[in-house]
């Protein structure tokens, strides 16, 4: 890119993002990087050789397997780029209230989707998860979209901003819900508006954060009974309770 644009655009991105570091207060050197700095980022990622439910994504502590907790789930597979804190948090946060997602959130999707790939091949499109349109109204925005969109510019995927819609807004993760509470107060939630979108398609849905998988599974079971071949789920952001 041109130095005079980039230096413009730098200039933009830099009163966007803040200059400190969100976790940390120190300053952010790459407008990359978003909301945190190099370290926070690097002390934000999985660490290495972490074990994960093959299934939904979930850290485990004893090697390969399932989580146990997520065999009815109707996704096929699901991950996230990291543990709800540190850069992570501070990101999904951010992006609440700034429908942009740093360069470095959208490459780190890639990366997680290239390696589900690999596995299982290629998906059809990228599907954001929907808000209730009141919701997204209050908000303005939808804040799965800004990453939905860059893995979908980085991926070469086709972006489906209209297939799937959410028809009742639900508060899942109400304190003292159980995991079946919760799937009751989701049935429902989602619909398929577009089925010639999603029929025979293996369909990718992007969230910013996850804390149970109650919600992928609502969505991803509205698309299968719409005739998806398959779905799976990508975050930025997963929940970590101790188990
Ligand atoms: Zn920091
Ligand atoms: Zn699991």
């Amino acid at each position: 890119m041109h130095a005079v644009i980039r230096t413009a655009r730098d200039g933009l991105l830099s009163l966007l993002y803040p200059a400190d570091c969100r976790v940390c207060g120190a300053n952010v050197d790459s407008w990359d990087d978003g909301v945190a700095c190099a370290r926070c980022w690097e002390r934000s990622e999985w660490p290495r050789g972490a074990q994960f439910c093959e299934k939904c994504g979930l850290p485990m502590t004893r090697a390969a397997g399932r989580c146990g907790d997520c065999d009815d789930a109707a996704f096929e597979r699901a991950r996230a780029c990291g543990a709800y804190r540190g850069a992570w948090r501070e990101s999904v946060l951010f992006l609440k209230s700034h429908p942009f997602a740093a360069p470095r959130i959208g490459r780190s999707l890639r990366d997680a989707v290239a390696e589900m790939e690999r596995d299982r091949g290629r998906f059809d499109s990228i599907v954001p998860a929907p808000l209730h349109p009141e919701r997204e109204a209050e908000r303005g925005f939808n804040q799965a979209e800004a990453p939905a969109r860059a893995l979908a510019q980085l991926s070469g995927r086709r972006l489906d901003l209209l297939s799937l819609q959410r028809v009742r807004a639900t508060t899942p993760h109400r304190a003292g819900m159980d995991a079946r509470q919760r799937e009751r107060s989701l049935r429902g939630a989602f619909i398929v508006r577009a089925p010639r979108l999603v029929a025979g398609r293996r369909i990718l849905l992007v969230d910013d954060v996850m804390t149970t998988s109650a919600t992928a599974h609502a969505a991803a079971l509205a698309l299968r009974e719409a005739g998806a071949e398959r779905v799976d789920v990508v975050t930025l952001a997963r929940v970590v309770f101790a188990r």
